[in-house]
């Protein structure tokens, strides 16, 4: 049996369709920030499974409640009822402004639901989504067409009709783009993949009045900045601006595969039996993973700790910025999201850092080819954040 990084990069890219472009280490243990190779090469680890591991890696909370549950339960259809789906559902109801939840497996997924809920809801001949330049929506058809970056459009057309996109931070332009087919606008409150630029509050709330005014659902897009990485439970609680629809995934089960589409009664209604479906959905393992997940979260003292340790966080990237202004031009972000945003353009400079800090143990990495994402996991401590920012100054201050 192959053991050593080596071996098992070896392997797989013999087996493998080459959709990644991946670093060479087989991460084989995590625990906490930490995770290790199979050569024993330890990480710091500032991804998180792409913003997915908040609770840090095997959180003995959410490791028992999958071990438990895998004893008692794996899967069964959705034409039955089971207690783990129901207790996450009521969850996230209690602690968000939905009344009605749909379960899926992935944030694409989720998306979905919600595009063709926005679809059905508004009723024939009003079809078509706005989204924003810069957003990232998932990797299906419909999601692809919703993300307004043309990289990943390239190769793939024909794609589905009915998504365009507005300039980012132009209320006038979006508002010229509704039509009578428009059903809803769909944006992320603090756009990740795009290169962790947040939506300021009055342009959220520019585009929530322009939904109200003229009928069209606002859909708020919080697979990344859900299940507290902003700070708050949820993104759109900073804002003031509460959407119609809201779909989660990433966080929600700290590394199950989840998904989950949110909205009001009244919305929630123009879904009925045989509508819309998952096999897997709502699955009694992701769901009790997700359950001791969010128990852990909404815990009173946890996400002020986030707030702080974040805001810690933010002040030492600042610093960094102060330091080296020829390479970075700014901080942006929320809670425990941040980009440090490069004066470079185009990603050569960028992923260079990412792969010299890869070689030194440290990992995260460069979002919408203009910032260098940090997504630890919220329970990041302090002495981790030193370790981490002391690293990447000393690699910044070789250029
Ligand atoms: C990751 C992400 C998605 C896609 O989620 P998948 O689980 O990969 O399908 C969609 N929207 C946003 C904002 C994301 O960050």
């Amino acid at each position: 049996m192959e053991r050593t990084n080596k071996e098992l990069q070896a392997r797989a890219d013999r087996v493998f369709i080459g959709t990644y472009a991946r670093y060479p280490a087989a991460i084989v243990k995590g625990e906490g920030c930490l995770l290790w190779d199979a050569d024993g090469r330890e990480y710091l680890d500032f991804l998180s499974g792409i913003a997915v591991c908040s609770l840090g890696h095997c959180h003995p909370v959410v490791t028992e409640a999958i071990c438990r549950q895998a004893a008692e339960l794996v899967h069964v259809s959705n034409l039955y009822y089971t207690r783990q789906q129901t207790e996450l559902a009521e969850l996230l109801v209690a602690h968000s402004f939905a009344d009605k939840v749909f379960l899926a497996n992935s944030g694409a997924e989720a998306n979905e639901a919600a595009i063709k809920l926005a679809r059905i809801h508004a009723g024939e001949g009003r079809y078509e989504v706005i989204s924003l330049a810069g957003s990232f929506h998932g990797r299906t058809l419909a999601t692809v067409a919703a993300t307004g970056q043309p990289r990943f459009h390239r190769g793939f057309e024909p794609l589905p009709e009915g998504f365009v996109h507005a300039p980012f931070g132009d209320l006038q332009a979006l508002e010229a783009m509704i039509c009578d087919k428009t059903c809803a606008i769909l944006c992320e409150p603090l756009q990740g993949e795009g290169g962790v630029r947040p939506l300021e509050a009055e342009y959220l709330q520019g585009i929530r009045d322009l939904c109200t005014r003229k009928g069209l659902l606002l859909i708020f897009d919080e697979i990344q900045t859900g299940v507290g990485r902003t700070g708050t439970l949820f993104a759109y609680e900073q804002t003031g601006v509460v959407p119609d629809i809201m779909t989660l995934a990433k966080a929600l089960a700290n590394g199950l595969p989840i998904g989950a589409m949110l909205t009001t009664d009244t919305i929630a209604a123009s879904f009925t039996p045989g509508t819309h479906a998952s096999t897997f959905g709502g699955n009694p393992v992701a769901a009790a993973a997700a359950v001791a997940t969010l128990k852990t979260i909404l815990h009173e003292e946890f996400l002020p700790g986030v707030q702080v340790r974040g805001k810690y966080l933010q002040d030492e990237l600042l610093k960094l910025v102060e330091r080296f202004p020829a390479l970075l031009s700014g901080v942006r972000g929320r809670g425990m999201i941040w980009g440090l945003v490069l004066t470079e353009k185009g990603t050569g400079l960028g992923s260079e850092i990412v792969k010299r800090m890869f070689e030194r143990g440290f990992l995260f990495n460069f979002a919408g080819n203009v910032a260098l994402r940090f997504v630890p996991p919220l329970i990041v401590s302090e002495v981790e954040i030193d370790q981490f920012l002391a690293a990447l100054a000393g690699l910044l201050a070789e250029y």
